[in-house]
């Protein structure tokens, strides 16, 4: 889709089956840059979430499974070079649907492609293990694919998201059903067509937008669903565990989080700070990983406050497509949320920069929030412990290490963490002390590599996706002891 193809009334289908399916009901689909029409996606609901999982099963049994590694990987690299060919294309759609910078769209194509040139090139390295028991037993372990997995996803990093869920579902030998977020639909709904386009027989990636009420709830509670993957937020996981657990189906949840920048009295603060701005401000902040609390010891707290300052109120802010350095929040709903917490928060802390929408008439009709810079925030304030998901940095002194830990720690999140220090001795430790999925040392990388396994600790989520962890996500283990005289007497 190009700016001059959008009319606001394209209609985008379910992709079912291999084929184009319009339930007859639309959802309006807006340019979160000034709120107009984008496109309307079809509004799946119950019978279109059945259709899919009959043309999941169906193709897994017929097809899917007998189907080598190797064919497997060929396809998934095919797709990955189908992805890079509309690699463009599909970056303005991204941009256009979600609002976020074109620049950060190009990677988000280029990282759902490289997903695919990923699983494509590990999965045939995906193996069992011989195991040691008696002399006159063979034992050893299959991998084997579930048969057909939900992915249920949100709207922040819609193809990147997407991509990351079903490429090592499918490199496994699964059929995937995908349910993107009825915000940002449009490059989920288009990788399903181009999934057929490379060669994935119909029915092995199906497409089913809608409502999470109808369409998601729908997908986590069908019987015909052998595992299930949620990326989202806390109270729709725990929702889509439940009905996974009237099932008796293995949930994967990547959830929120609310992840901490630790800054030591020797970081190297020039390193520091762009990434720190970028890791807060990166589709303006509505990013799982996002480092949305800055740790800082007392020593620097002044100086890097000030610099912060003058970082924030540099940044510029625009319409996606014009790569700005931030981009609006997805909708009203989401901007409203975030000023409810800044007005909440401020009260009790000093707004260094930002706190509200910004002045600009060219951005007023926009879902835009200022980059806000909080200091002097308390571990008992909200906004310390509660996913903002907008461009909102937190800043907290410390005095000791333990007591950065502590302040680490103060949240039920458990995603990511940065720490900033030349002294490896201490980093190490605190690498061992945090409990999160991810610790970055001298570096922030929200997306980071499509090698490395990403999942939450505590209550930001269950399971890895990513790397080479995720295909043993997307594989349950069989065990099989073969007694060596069978037959033979
Ligand atoms: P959300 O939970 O509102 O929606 C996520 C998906 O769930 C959407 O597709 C939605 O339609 C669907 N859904 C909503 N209600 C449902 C229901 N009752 N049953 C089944 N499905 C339902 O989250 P969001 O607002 O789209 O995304 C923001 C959240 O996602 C944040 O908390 C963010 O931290 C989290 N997130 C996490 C990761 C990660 O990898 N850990 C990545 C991206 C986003």
């Amino acid at each position: 889709m190009s700016d001059a193809e959008t009319t606001g009334t394209e209609e985008h289908a379910a992709v079912i089956a291999g084929e184009h399916v319009r339930p007859g009901e639309w959802i309006d689909v807006v340019d979160p840059f000034d709120g107009s029409p984008l496109a309307r996606v079809a509004r799946c609901r119950a019978p279109e979430v059945e259709a899919a999982v009959r043309a999941a099963r169906e193709t897994y049994e017929t097809h899917w499974r007998h189907t080598t590694a190797q064919q497997r990987a060929e396809l998934c690299r095919a797709l990955a070079a189908t992805l890079r060919a509309e690699g463009e294309a599909l970056a303005r759609t991204e941009s256009l649907d979600t609002g976020k910078p074109l620049g950060q769209a190009r990677t988000d194509a280029e990282v759902a492609a490289r997903y695919f040139d990923f699983y494509g090139g590990v999965v045939e390295a995906l193996g069992g293990e011989t195991v040691l028991t008696r002399p006159d037993l063979l034992a050893f372990t299959l991998r084997e694919p579930y048969g057909v997995c939900g992915h249920i996803i949100p709207w922040n990093y819609p193809l990147q998201v997407a991509a990351r869920t079903v490429a090592p579902a499918l490199a496994a030998g699964n059929c995937c059903v995908l349910k993107p977020a009825e915000d940002a639909p449009l490059t989920p709904l288009r990788l399903g067509e181009l999934a057929l386009a490379a060669g994935f027989p119909p029915g092995a990636l199906n497409v089913v937008p809608g409502y999470g009420e109808e369409a998601g709830a729908a997908l986590a509670a069908h019987p015909g669903i052998d595992h299930l993957a949620f990326t989202g937020s806390r109270e729709v996981g725990e929702s889509v565990m439940a009905a996974a657990a009237r099932n008796i189906v293995p949930v994967t949840l990547e959830l929120g989080g609310k992840s901490p920048h630790i800054m030591l009295p020797d970081a190297d603060i020039e390193r520091a700070l762009p990434l720190i701005v970028r890791s807060i401000t990166e589709h303006a902040g509505q990013n799982c990983s996002a480092g949305s609390r800055l740790l800082v010891h007392e020593s620097l707290h002044p100086q890097v406050v000030a610099a912060l300052g003058e970082a924030f109120g540099a940044l510029r802010l625009g319409r996606g497509l014009d790569d700005p350095d931030v981009g609006p929040l997805i909708s009203a709903r989401q901007r409203d949320r975030v000023l409810g917490h800044l007005r909440e928060a401020a009260a009790d802390c000093e707004v260094v920069t930002g706190g509200g929408v910004p002045e600009d008439a060219a951005l007023a009709a926009g879902f835009f929030v200022q980059p806000t810079l909080l200091d002097g925030v308390s571990p008992k304030q909200p906004v310390f412990t509660e996913e903002v998901f907008g461009p909102v940095l937190c800043v907290t002194p410390f005095t000791g290490t333990d007591e950065a830990v502590a302040l680490a720690e103060a949240t039920s999140y458990g995603l990511a963490a940065g720490i900033w220090t030349r002294d490896v001795a201490v980093a190490h430790r605190l690498v061992r002390e945090l409990r999160v999925g991810q610790v970055f040392v001298n570096n922030y990388s929200a997306a980071g590599g499509v090698e490395l396994p990403f999942g939450g600790y505590k209550r930001s989520g269950i399971g890895v996706e990513k790397g080479f962890e995720a295909l043993r996500e997307y594989t349950r283990c069989k065990t099989v002891a073969i007694h060596a005289e069978a037959g033979g007497r």
